[in-house]
């Protein structure tokens, strides 16, 4: 019998996001601190063997696809053999990427021997000044060399990009052109409120798309199904590819929200804004076994939150919550 994990209000949850460092070679203005990053001991990391464990427990409960993220996945040696790994999972029917691009080009090959089914590259702009301005490091010629390459082989690729205001507002319509010009769907994702965030100004899904409509035309929504997130998706006149716009903030989706978070630390968390989690590092560690392992992990998904507060001001905003410890 094919099993499911329900959260307290039916929702069914049946993607993760693993996060397999928090380790990273960029320093992103929203996500990182310059310098003076306190890393982890590495003994604090799980091993591969402890993810597959606790992934091959979550494919037997009911998670279908899961995102390898971070940190940047990358920098983790042998990141494309934990891939192929977790690809032969029961119940897994899809893994994906969610990387910087930095890495991207030496590790395709690899990645797509391992069965890699997409790619997220992120990736807030096309000029290497306002490159250096946002991930306090050179070098955004690396990140599109190594998007090309992807589309060349034949992996699906999607570019998110986070519009700020001041900072890449002015290049969003080139930055949307790749997917003129491209098969890759490109997605503007609000900024969420989420510690060292809150210092930026982000622009709203409706801003970014009125300054694209600017150089395409009016924006029709898809009625095709693309995708199987949150995202909106167009396909203006003459595009080969696709724009999306993933609205967290202004157009909440917490009601059809279907993840769950591993942090590199194994900690389970059902919700990006709360603090709620469940350290599953110790009773793996402490000789738990998989019965146990899930009941555990069961009991905590069911106490998913119902939805953030960014915009109420309440629940969790600029908290010191890290995205590149929790797994964007
Ligand atoms: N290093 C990889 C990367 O940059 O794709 C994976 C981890 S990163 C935390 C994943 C994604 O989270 C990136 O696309 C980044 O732009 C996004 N992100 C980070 N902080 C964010 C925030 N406060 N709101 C929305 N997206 C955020
Ligand atoms: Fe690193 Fe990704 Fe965070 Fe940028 S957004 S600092 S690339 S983890």
């Amino acid at each position: 019998m094919t099993r499911t994990i329900k959260d307290s209000q039916g929702r069914v949850l049946d993607y993760l996001r693993l996060s397999i460092t928090d380790r990273c070679n960029l320093r992103c203005l929203y996500c990182m601190p310059g310098d003076g990053v306190e890393w982890r001991p590495h003994g604090d990391m799980l091993s591969f063997e402890e993810f597959l464990r606790l992934c091959r427990i979550l494919g037997g409960l009911g998670i279908r696809k899961i995102k390898v993220t971070g940190g940047e996945p990358l920098v983790r040696r042998g990141c494309a053999t934990l891939i192929a790994a977790l690809k032969s999972l029961p119940g897994i029917e899809q893994v994906t990427l969610t990387t910087n691009g930095f890495l991207l080009e030496e590790e395709l090959p690899r990645l797509a021997a391992a069965g890699l089914d997409g790619i997220n590259i992120s990736l807030d702009t096309l000029d290497e000044e306002t490159f250096r301005r946002l991930t306090r490091r050179s070098g955004v010629d690396k990140v599109l060399r190594a998007l090309r390459a992807a589309l060349e082989a034949g992996i699906p690729v999607k570019v998110n990009c986070v519009p700020l205001r001041g900072i890449n507002e002015k290049e969003l319509p080139d930055l949307a052109a790749l997917a003129r010009d491209q098969p890759v769907a490109v997605r503007f994702i609000e900024l969420m409120p989420l510690g060292r965030a809150v210092k930026l100004d982000p622009l709203t899904g409706g801003e970014t798309a009125a300054a694209l409509e600017g150089r395409f035309g009016k924006l029709t929504p898809w009625k095709g199904r693309l995708g199987n997130g949150p995202a909106r998706y167009y396909v203006p006149s003459g595009f080969t590819g696709t724009l999306g716009f993933i609205d967290p903030v202004s157009q909440s989706f917490c009601g059809s929200c279907n993840r769950l978070r591993l942090t590199s630390q194994g900690r389970l968390k059902p919700c990006l804004a709360e603090d709620l989690d469940l350290d599953l590092r110790t009773p793996l560690r402490g000789g738990a076994s998989d019965d146990d392992l899930a009941e555990a992990i069961l009991n905590l998904a069911a106490r998913k939150p119902g939805g953030h507060h960014f915009l109420t001001g309440g629940g969790t905003p600029g908290q010191p919550q890290e995205m590149f410890r929790i797994g964007g």
